[in-house]
């Protein structure tokens, strides 16, 4: 990218205008692939943050009473608008973020189709009836909107993350004040434009850049309903901790270490296709990233073997390049703790059969930070690298007994976001789905990323909380639950039947059972 790329100066975007807050501290922002200073980030104040809340605020009112159609309207609208500019959404991605380019636009494509599974809000919201509770009475439960939500996001998925929390929220009729990582500020530049640009009311979605300061505003504030993040499990935690304390509805996605079983009957083809794509996109950046690659022993050689020659073959380079797989990794303290990941490895006394260390890549990319692909083998379960997320292109692998060894090993890691086992055998198939103690399985596929008309989420360290995004857990979250019950015999005064007339005086006899439900 380097000079054709304008020098990025972030802005928060609060009741529908780009601010600049005065006198705050500016983070560098850097494109990876190249480690070349490409912006400058603000970190705004709780004050900007507080105003994002009252602007949400002041905005929610008339949002919830738009017809749900003209609500949904702009949805169509936004998904039109990414549509239209969506290599240059994508490219916003590669630059900052430094996602190759093609899996950017995967990301920013994936985003319109939650786009378009939001534009069904009319008919998902909708509620129930129960009629005939009782001769004239029916119940009826209706989904409603609750307020302003908070939102905040992980560096690796600058478009998704929108896309998960957002649209639905918004399309529900709630307000939005979005708090993008600073590493990957770029997208929502471009979204802010887009909501200008479709004519989205002010305050309907506010953005605002910053750290921990800018959710701590949120925890205690009475215009506040829920918070929702997408992150590591520390700070997933100790969200928890704060929001408990200040009574909001929470929906908290954590870190993940995800494992790819391989049977004695997988096909080696598609094994090793999904464990590159699975451990290596991304630059292994990615909650349903392969971590560990656990086989049986009669394919433990072989498929070892096979790894390294076709990890060998990643193309490692700028994440504009076309004819690189790999891109860098967010930031030089990343690089670095990966790095270090490594050298634990190693004294650890697992065996280095690949190493990423220091890739080469070309001249303009040295200053880089890049980790090429990595392999451990012979990993146990009780090492620092088989138990922490890494995230980052490094693979331990570990050799099991059989089928119920990798479910116990599944079972007892903190983590639980995904799995997949590798095998064409049905009984393997369908134990693996029944008890792998995880939130997402796949089959046969090294990544097992729901599509958004279903939930997306883990279960243990991996997810806090009941709702996931996306799907019917998406529309869980941002609605809640009204019960109206409806009595519409006429109001004068009498029940129905002849019993009722006659009812005019009331008294209660000994022997009554009198009832608080309507009857
Ligand atoms: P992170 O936890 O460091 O930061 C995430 C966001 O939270 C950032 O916007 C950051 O500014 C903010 N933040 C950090 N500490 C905070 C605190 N104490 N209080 C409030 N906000 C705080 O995570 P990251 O490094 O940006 O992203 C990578 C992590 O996200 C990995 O652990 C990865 O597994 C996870 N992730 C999970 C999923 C999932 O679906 N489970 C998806 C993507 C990423």
């Amino acid at each position: 990218m380097g000079n054709e790329q304008e020098f990025i100066k972030v802005k928060n975007f609060i009741d529908g205008q780009w601010v600049e807050e005065t006198g705050v501290e500016l983070e560098p922002l850097f494109n990876p692939s190249t480690g070349e200073q490409i912006g400058e980030v603000p970190i705004s104040t709780p004050e900007a943050s507080a105003a994002a809340v009252e602007s949400s605020y002041a905005a929610y009112d008339a949002w919830r009473h738009l017809p749900v159609g003209k609500r949904v309207g702009y949805l169509f609208d936004m998904r039109r608008a990414m549509q239209d500019n969506a290599e240059d959404l994508a490219v916003s991605i590669a630059v900052d973020q430094a996602k190759h380019i093609s899996e950017a636009r995967g990301e920013v494509q994936r985003v319109i189709e939650i786009l378009e599974t939001a534009c069904g809000i009319p008919t998902l919201i909708q509620g129930d009836t129960l009629e005939g509770i009782s001769g004239n009475i029916n119940g009826r439960v209706i989904r409603q909107p609750l307020g302003v939500f908070g939102g905040i996001a992980p560096f690796n998925f600058p478009a998704l993350v929108f896309g998960w929390f957002i649209p639905f929220a918004i399309g529900a009729g709630n307000t939005f004040v979005y708090k993008p990582s600073t590493q990957s500020p770029y997208f929502m530049q471009k979204m802010g434009d887009i909501f200008n640009a479709i004519g989205l009311p002010k305050g309907v979605i506010n953005i605002v850049y910053g750290h921990r300061n800018i959710p701590q505003v949120w925890y205690d504030h009475p215009k506040v309903t829920g918070v929702c993040l997408v992150g590591s499990t520390p700070t997933a935690k100790s969200i928890a901790e704060n929001c408990g304390r200040g009574g909001k509805r929470t929906m908290l996605l954590g870190g993940a270490k995800n494992y790819l079983v391989a049977m004695e009957d997988i096909q080696p083809d598609i094994f090793i296709d999904n464990f590159i794509i699975s451990c290596y996109g991304s630059a292994g950046q990615r909650c349903l990233a392969g971590s560990i690659v656990a086989l049986v022993p009669e394919v433990y050689d072989a498929m070892i073997e096979k790894m390294i020659e076709a990890a060998k073959k990643v193309a490692v380079g700028d994440a504009m390049d076309p004819d690189v797989y790999m891109g860098p990794v967010i930031s030089a303290a990343a690089k670095k703790k990966i790095e270090n990941y490594i050298d634990i490895g190693i004294e650890g006394g697992s065996k280095l059969v690949l190493d990423g260390r220091n890739p080469n890549v070309p001249e303009k990319n040295k200053d880089g930070y890049f980790v090429g692909p990595t392999i451990f083998k012979d990993v146990t379960p009780c090492r620092t690298i088989a138990k922490e997320e890494i995230f980052g292109p490094v693979v331990s692998v570990m050799k099991i007994a059989d089928l119920d060894d990798a479910l116990c090993l599944i079972k007892n890691q903190e983590f639980g976001n995904g799995a997949c086992i590798f095998t064409q055998n049905l009984y393997y198939t369908e134990k693996f789905i029944a008890e792998a103690d995880v939130g997402m399985v796949g089959v046969n596929v090294g990544i097992p990323a729901p599509h958004p008309y279903l939930p997306f989420g883990g279960i243990k360290d991996s997810h806090l909380g009941t709702d996931k995004v996306q799907g019917k857990d998406g529309i869980d979250f941002f609605t809640q639950n009204k019960i109206a019950t409806v009595r519409f015999a006429p109001p004068t005064g009498y029940y129905a039947g002849d019993e009722g007339k006659k009812a005019a005086t009331i008294s209660a006899k000994p022997q009554d059972v009198r009832s608080c439900v309507a009857r």
